[in-house]
């Protein structure tokens, strides 16, 4: 009976166009967030290998009971060094450590307040808190003000620095002055911010210290898991009271010390960082230059408009054809009209790699 009726919702997604297709894919990867190549660097598989052969391949129990070892402990520090905090901990993937942060934060009676284009695990923490909710308009500070001014119930306020579908940058200083001016406690998700936007990379703390910092290791820094910086009472309190912390399997160490490797670069203001740059601004000049309608982003995640999903598709599997993979976002995940194809850059991209892509979309004839 459940199992029928998940049948007959991926019908309905079949009819709709919506059914996402998993296989295997091969080409020039535009599609994933390995923004500064990490997940192929040396340095990361090193570390990775000597903490297998240390630790073997397993997290072996969780945090409180076995699973904490010293590689936790080392990325914590430096997680909470490089981003300028009291204190981070690890979480073993970054949907679990937004859901962790706001179910054990809030309650009944409380409100978080989310921008509208947040992350599927910032509204799902905020459903399982039992929480009053609230979306404000994407980026939209006067609109955030409002809904900060009409209630004094203890608020979080939780905002991506990047957005993954657009790839725009949020009004850091603003939403952060919105919060202390009205004593709400600001989360900021940073997974396509650090390696990304900030000081030498650094993310959104180098602008402002949002009061809890979330940093996905699954993307620009090449491996799996998340940290999660604040005070030492904050950190305190979730190691303990967090259940997508206590209740599950620690991050193999293997893991924690590929993270380290990728802090260590990332620290040491690593050479992908400014090639990434370079490649972002080749990717904008490039596709200006050939009349492809681009948003206003600066960041690694660069869509370009094409405004109907028959077509968007076709162009994506044009593309594959060409030996380029890139992610095609359709509605109704984004507004209709506004399907978009989703270029991930990458330092690890060639210029004549994005020029080459740049020139198929304008061959296709699709666009
Ligand atoms: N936040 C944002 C903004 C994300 O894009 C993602 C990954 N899609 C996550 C959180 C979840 O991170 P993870 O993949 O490590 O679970």
């Amino acid at each position: 009976m459940l199992i029928d009726r998940l049948t007959a919702r991926l019908k309905l997604a079949e009819q709709e166009n919506a059914k996402r297709q998993i296989r295997v894919r091969h080409g020039v990867d535009f599609a994933s967030n390995d923004y500064l190549g990490f997940s192929q660097r040396e340095e990361l598989k090193r570390a990775a290998k000597a903490t297998i052969d240390s630790h073997g391949v397993g997290g072996r129990a969780s945090h409180l009971v076995m699973g904490h070892t010293q590689h936790h402990e080392l990325l914590s520090q430096q997680a909470a060094e490089l981003f300028g905090y009291e204190a981070a901990m690890v979480f073993s993937s970054g949907y679990a450590a937004n859901l962790g942060i706001i179910a054990t934060l809030l309650t009944k009676g409380d409100r978080v307040l989310h921008d509208r284009l947040n992350h599927a695990s910032l509204l799902d923490g905020g459903a399982l808190s039992g929480a009053n909710f609230r979306r404000f308009r994407h980026n939209d500070v006067a609109q955030l003000r409002d809904f900060l001014s009409r209630s004094n119930e203890p608020t979080l306020v939780a905002i991506e620095s990047v957005y993954s579908m657009d790839g725009d940058v949020a009004d850091l200083v603003e939403i952060q002055a919105a919060c202390q001016e009205f004593g709400a406690t600001l989360l900021v998700d940073d997974a396509h911010g650090v390696g990304v936007i900030g000081h030498h990379g650094r993310g959104a703390s180098t602008a402002i210290k949002p009061d809890i910092l979330m940093v996905a290791c699954g993307k620009a820094l090449g491996s799996y898991g998340a940290l999660v910086c604040g005070s030492k009472e904050l950190i305190a309190g979730l190691s303990n009271f967090s259940r997508t912390y206590v209740y599950t399997t620690a991050l193999p160490p293997a893991q924690a010390a590929a993270s380290s490797a990728a802090l260590a670069l990332l620290q040491a203001n690593d050479s992908a960082i400014a090639t990434l740059q370079s490649n972002i601004a080749h990717f904008r000049y490039c596709a200006e230059d050939s009349g492809l309608l681009l948003s206003a982003s600066h960041s690694a995640i660069q869509p370009i408009h094409v405004g109907d999903n028959t077509r968007l598709m076709n162009l994506a599997e044009h593309l594959e054809a060409k030996g380029f993979l890139v992610g095609a976002i359709r509605a109704p995940t984004v507004a209709k009209g506004s399907e978009r194809l989703r270029i991930s850059l990458s330092a690890a991209h060639t210029p004549a790699q994005i020029e080459q892509l740049i020139s198929e979309v304008r061959r296709s004839d699709l666009i």
